[in-house]
C-alpha cells in the first residue's frame, strides 16, 4: 500500500511476490538477487532442487524494469529452456529461447522481440550466443545499453574435470572480453572444489563473490538398516514412526512395486503403486491423489519424483538399493522440503548390489561408463556399511565439510573469524548418531590390505584389482597370482582367516575414506598419500559389525 503502484516494483521480494506469487526467499537467494541486481558477479553453488532459477530471473526482471535491458541466459539443456520459458510465459514475463528446435520463421521472431528490448530473458545454447549472426545483435544492443545481465547456467561444463564438459562453454570468455562491463552470474550444483577454481578460471570470475549453499538437509534423519525381512521392516517402520502420514516408497521393478503396495493395502495402508509401466491416466490419478489426499504412501520406481513439488512428505524410503549416492540423496531430497522433520530410511541387502551389478554389467553403455557406475556403487554400499555419521559422509562425497548445523553442532570448531577449523564429525539426527552401532577393530585388517597393495605393485610396476588382491591376501594359488609371483610376497595369505566379503567391506571403507582410489580403465587400485596413517598404525579403521542374517521365521517370504 506505501508503494507507488503506478510504477513497477524492483526490490526483488517485491518481484518474487508479485510475478513468483512465492512469500519468501530461501536460503542464498536474497543475498545472491540483490547482488546480481546491482551489477556484481556471482558464482553461485546450490544443490538441485535448491532454487538456482530465481536467482537470475529475478535480477533479470528486476534490471529490465529499470531500463537495462535483456538478459541471456546460456544453458545447455534444450528441454530445459522450454520448461523454464513456459513457466515465465504463465508468470507473464515475456521470455525466448533460440536453439536448434526452432523453425526460422520462429527464430525470426524471436530475434525481433530480441532487438526490439521487449524480452526480460533469452535463453540459448552457447554455439549459438558464439555465431557471427547472434555476436551482431549482442553488440546491438550492448551499444544501446540493454544487455543487462549474462547468466551461465550449468557452469561446471566449462570444466574439464566434470563429468558434463561442453567445448563450446569455453567459448564463453570471448564473451567477457567483448562485453566486459555486462555483469555474469554463473550457477551449478556440482561443488567439488577442483571444478569450482575450474569455473572461475575459465570463466574469468575471480572477483566473483562466491556464494556456496550447504548441500545439507538438516530436517532429513537418515537411516539404512540391513535387510532381514524387508517387508516386515518396512511395514513396522511405516506403522511405529508414519501412521497417517504422506510419503514414497522407492523399488527398483515394476513388479516389486506392484506386489508392495498391494500387500500395504492388504495390511491397511493407504498405498498406490506408480510406474512408468502403468497406463497415463492411472498414473495421472495416483499423482494427483498423493498431492491433494493426506496420508498416500506412494509405491513407486524412480519414474515417480521428477518434479514433483509436494512440502509435506514426511517419509521416503527405499526398499532397494538406489543406483548411486547422488541418486540417494536426489530421492530422499524429496521429503521434508517444508523443513519440518522427515525420515529417509533404506534396507539393503547383498542381493540388491548383486542385481545392480548386474544391470551395469548387461547394459549396453561403454566400458569406462561401465567402471565409473561400479565405483558409485561401491560408494554407495560404503555408505550404507558405515559405521559413523550418515550424514558426515553424505556430505563428504559432495565435498562438503559439515559444519554442524544440525541438531548436535558441538563437535565442529571454528576459528575466531567464524571459519570452519574443523569440521563436526557427527549430526545428532542419523541411525549412526543416535544408536550407535556395533563395530570392530578392522585396522590391523586394513594396514594389512594396504601394504598388500604397495606390495603387489612394487613386484610387478603396475596396480591391481580388488579381485586380485583379496585372492593374495587369502593365499589363493590362482593363475594370475602364480604368474605374477604373488605367492612369494610377504602379503601372500596374511590374510586366510578372514573371508572374501569382509576384505570387500574393508578396501570399501578405505576407498570411501580417500585411502585407497580406485584409477584407470580397469578399476586398479592405488594407495593415497593418507594411507601412511593407517598403515603405521596412526589411525584406528573400525567397522561396523555386520547382523547375521535372521533365521526364516514360519511365512515364506518374497523379499
Ligand atoms: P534448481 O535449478 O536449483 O534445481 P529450481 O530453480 O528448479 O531449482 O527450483 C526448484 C523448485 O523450488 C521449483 O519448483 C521452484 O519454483 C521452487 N522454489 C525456488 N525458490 C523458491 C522460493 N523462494 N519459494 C518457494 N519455492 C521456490
Ligand atoms: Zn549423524
Amino acid at each position: 500500500p506505501l508503494t507507488d503502484s503506478s510504477l513497477p516494483a524492483t526490490s526483488p521480494l517485491a518481484i518474487l511476490r508479485e510475478v513468483f506469487g512465492y512469500p519468501a526467499f530461501r536460503g542464498q537467494q536474497q543475498a545472491i538477487i540483490e547482488h546480481a541486481a546491482e551489477g556484481g558477479d556471482a558464482l553461485v553453488l546450490m544443490p538441485t532442487g535448491g532454487g538456482k532459477s530465481l536467482c537470475y530471473q529475478v535480477p533479470a526482471i528486476a534490471r529490465h524494469r529499470a531500463g537495462h535491458g535483456i538478459t541471456l541466459v546460456v544453458s545447455p539443456l534444450i528441454a530445459l529452456m522450454h520448461d523454464q520459458v513456459g513457466a515465465l510465459d504463465e508468470a507473464g514475463v515475456p521470455a525466448a529461447f533460440l536453439n536448434s528446435t526452432l523453425e526460422g520463421d520462429e527464430a525470426r521472431r524471436v530475434e525481433r522481440d530480441l532487438m526490439s528490448g521487449k524480452l526480460v530473458l533469452l535463453y540459448a545454447a552457447p554455439e549459438r550466443i558464439l555465431t557471427p549472426r547472434f555476436l551482431a545483435m549482442l553488440d546491438s544492443l550492448h551499444e544501446r545499453g540493454l544487455f543487462s545481465l549474462l547468466a551461465i547456467d550449468e557452469a561446471h561444463c566449462v570444466s574439464q574435470w566434470g563429468h558434463d564438459f561442453r567445448e563450446e562453454y569455453l567459448g564463453l570468455s570471448a564473451l567477457h572480453e567483448r562485453y566486459p562491463d555486462v555483469p555474469r552470474i554463473a550457477l551449478t550444483a556440482t561443488a567439488d572444489s577442483t571444478t569450482r577454481a575450474d569455473i572461475v578460471e575459465r570463466l574469468a570470475l575471480e572477483s566473483a563473490r562466491t556464494f556456496v549453499s550447504s548441500f545439507d538437509r538438516p530436517n532429513i534423519r537418515y537411516t539404512i538398516v540391513e535387510k532381514d525381512e524387508a517387508k516386515r521392516q518396512l511395514l513396522r517402520f511405516l506403522r511405529d514412526e508414519h501412521e497417517g502420514d504422506a510419503g514414497v516408497v522407492y523399488c527398483q521393478s515394476r513388479k516389486k512395486v506392484e506386489d508392495t503396495a498391494a500387500w500395504l493395502s492388504a495390511e491397511g495402508l493407504n498405498a498406490l503403486p506408480y510406474h512408468a509401466g502403468l497406463d497415463a491416466e492411472v498414473r495421472a490419478r495416483h499423482q494427483n491423489r498423493f498431492l491433494r489426499e493426506d496420508g498416500i504412501v506412494m509405491v513407486a520406481t524412480v519414474a515417480f519424483g521428477m518434479g514433483i513439488d509436494k512440502p509435506d512428505v514426511r517419509f521416503v524410503a527405499h526398499l532397494d538399493l538406489p543406483k548411486n549416492i547422488e541418486g540417494y540423496y536426489q530421492e530422499t531430497g524429496r521429503g521434508g522440503r517444508d523443513g519440518l522433520a522427515a525420515d529417509a530410511w533404506m534396507a539393503y541387502g547383498l542381493q540388491d548390489v548383486v542385481n545392480q551389478r548386474r544391470m551395469i554389467d548387461d547394459s549396453e553403455a561403454e566400458e569406462e561408463f561401465k567402471r565409473l557406475q561400479r565405483g558409485k556403487l561401491e560408494a554407495l554400499l560404503a555408505l550404507a556399511e558405515a559405521p559413523d555419521c550418515r550424514r558426515v559422509r553424505l556430505l563428504a562425497y559432495f565435498g562438503e565439510a559439515y559444519a554442524g548445523a544440525g541438531v548436535d553442532p558441538a563437535t565442529a570448531e571454528r576459528d575466531a573469524d567464524g571459519a570452519l577449523l574443523r569440521p563436526a564429525s557427527r549430526c545428532g539426527n542419523c541411525d549412526n548418531c543416535l544408536h550407535p552401532p556395533e563395530v570392530w577393530d578392522a585396522t590391523e585388517a586394513a594396514r594389512k590390505l594396504l601394504s598388500c597393495i604397495y606390495r603387489c605393485h612394487q613386484a610387478s610396476g603396475f596396480g591391481f584389482g580388488g579381485a586380485h588382491l583379496i585372492d593374495v591376501l587369502r593365499g589363493q594359488r590362482t593363475e594370475k597370482v602364480v604368474q605374477r609371483g604373488h605367492d612369494r610376497l610377504s602379503t601372500f595369505g596374511i590374510g586366510a582367516d578372514v573371508p572374501e566379503t569382509q576384505w570387500r567391506r574393508v578396501l570399501r571403507q578405505m576407498i570411501a575414506s580417500g585411502h585407497v582410489r580406485s584409477v584407470g580403465e580397469y578399476n586398479t587400485l592405488e594407495l593415497a598419500d593418507s594411507a601412511r596413517t593407517v598403515l603405521r598404525g596412526e589411525e584406528p579403521v573400525r567397522l561396523r559389525v555386520p547382523t547375521e542374517p535372521a533365521p526364516r521365521r514360519g511365512r515364506p517370504s518374497s523379499t
